[in-house]
């Protein structure tokens, strides 16, 4: 028996071990690399990184920005578990997907391409150079994400940069910018290239986007903090608010379209602002498509009591959604409706008209209205409506050519997804590289190292032509 124990307990310590290994990090926690309790101490110090920063060679840069992806690589079950349970939103395992997504496919250096002009004057050069300290405010939503992917192009771009987290996820916030922190002096870097507050809050955002050391300022997150961003006075990225709507043809291939949008508008329970936030389906491929969502894990509100009690739950009494519910599983939500619900259902699933404040609105929760319209030239018009002038994202399943283009001619999003799920629109599933910071306000849409950088002309005369 004492045999058997012995066995069990050296089983457990080796289970434990392996856990720690890979859920933990190599790097111990709270090590305050780069975390400073004042602001503007914390501008300071990334202002001097900068400046020693500006001397590295571009390889270095890549060397640096290769240890960064390789300690938060380490780190990726760790941090998703940390923005999980501190958010209390979303999903762990998607997580891990969005995370991984941003260390592989952010672009780094080689996304700094010069242009050049020779001829009988000379020879002149654009340059993308770094604009010195950049204040990124980042969103509850993809915390460690954001994060990441604006630390790895920010740095690319040659800048230092200061972070101003969102307070609900400020420990996950700042253990990630602790570990890049670390990395980057691992790998020889300047210490507090990247820097953060230990308590972060809005005060403490305002007080970054006024100081003279911030040279640019990069927000992530709803209309309010991208309405403060662009009132700063300085150069801005506003990367704000989306209500994605899909439109659903009677060319389409229902069966992979329903599929599709159960996929996209669950993935991290909608937490992304790229994700399906409401379907407009034409009529005569409507109750087919309904059926195949079932297939997929969605559940049809059909009773008016259920969803009179669900709406009374998740929106507040101005209609938008109650904050409470943003983020949470389906079953969670549609228990505390008095709805019964499988834990294996993805996605509630309701017809409604196109005044109903869940089409309208930005719920961010696996909520799917559906609408219907008499035929594509509706659909496009409604789903126009919804989007709400966002110009953020917009997804269409046709195999109409004409339809596909015109909808995207005429919704004049950012980004815009055919035939696939919302997610393929940052490379998740789809060509290109990925962004968690897609700005469409201020026009550079889905942003990556050059976005960071001031373009510089440096002009020679006369010479270095060998046309
Ligand atoms: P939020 O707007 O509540 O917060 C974002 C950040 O802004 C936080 O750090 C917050 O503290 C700060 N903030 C808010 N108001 C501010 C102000 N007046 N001055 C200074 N700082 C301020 O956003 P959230 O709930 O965390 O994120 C969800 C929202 O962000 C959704 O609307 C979503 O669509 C949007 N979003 C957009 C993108 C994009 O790339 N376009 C990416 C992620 C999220």
């Amino acid at each position: 028996m004492a045999v058997l124990e012995n066995q069990i307990d050296e089983i457990v310590r080796k289970v434990v071990k392996e856990l720690k290994k890979t859920e933990n990090t190599e790097i111990s926690k709270g090590n305050k690399f780069g975390v400073f309790e004042d602001m503007n101490k914390a501008i300071e110090a990334a202002a001097l990184a900068q400046k020693k920063f500006k001397d590295y060679s571009l390889e270095y840069r890549e060397k640096i920005i290769n240890s960064m992806r390789e300690e938060i690589r380490k780190n990726i079950k760790y941090l998703s578990r940390l923005a999980f349970e501190e958010t209390q939103m979303g999903r762990y395992e998607d997580k891990i997907k969005k995370n991984k997504l941003v260390i592989e496919k952010t672009p780094g250096v080689e996304d700094l391409k010069s242009e050049v002009f020779t001829g009988d004057n000379g020879l002149t050069l654009l340059e993308l150079s770094p604009y010195g300290v950049i204040g990124a405010i980042t969103p509850s939503t993809n915390p460690t994400e954001t994060i990441i992917c604006n630390s790895i192009g920010m740095i690319a771009a040659g800048n230092a940069v200061v972070f101003s987290p969102h307070p609900r996820a400020k420990n996950a916030s700042i253990t990630t910018i602790e570990i890049l922190n670390e990395a980057i002096e691992k790998a020889g870097g300047p210490k507090n290239l990247i820097v953060t507050v230990s308590d972060p809050n809005i005060e403490k955002a305002q007080v970054m986007m006024e100081h003279e050391k911030i040279d640019m300022i990069v927000a992530t997150g709803g209309p309010g903090v991208v309405k403060a961003a662009l009132s700063s006075g300085k150069k801005a990225i506003g990367a704000g608010a989306g209500n994605p709507p899909v439109v659903v043809d009677e060319t389409a291939e229902i069966e992979k379209a329903a599929k599709d949008i159960i996929e996209g508008c669950s993935f991290d329970n909608n937490l992304p602002c790229i994700a399906e936030k409401e379907v407009v389906v034409v009529d005569n491929v409507a109750d087919y498509l309904i059926f195949c969502m079932k297939q997929n894990n969605a559940l049809l509100i059909e009773d008016r009591k259920d969803l009179n009690r669900l709406e009374k739950l998740i929106l507040e009494p101005d209609g938008k959604p109650n904050k409470d519910y943003i983020g949470k599983n389906v079953s969670y939500i549609l228990k505390k409706a008095g709805i019964e619900c499988e834990d294996s259902v993805k996605v509630a699933i309701m017809e409604v008209d196109k005044n109903h404040p869940f089409f309208k609105e930005e719920l961010m929760m696996p909520i799917l209205p559906i609408v219907r319209a008499k035929d594509v030239d509706e659909a496009i018009k409604m789903a126009i409506e919804a989007e709400g002038g966002n110009r953020h994202t917009a997804i269409m399943h046709s195999k109409n050519i004409d339809n596909l283009t015109r909808f995207a001619k005429e919704i004049k999003t950012t980004v815009f997804v055919k035939n696939g799920p919302s997610f393929a629109g940052i490379g998740f599933g789809g060509e290109g590289f990925t962004t968690f910071t897609i700005a469409g306000p201020t026009g550079e849409g889905l942003t990556s190292p050059r976005s960071f950088t001031r373009k510089r002309r440096c002009v020679l005369v006369g010479g270095f032509t060998i046309k």
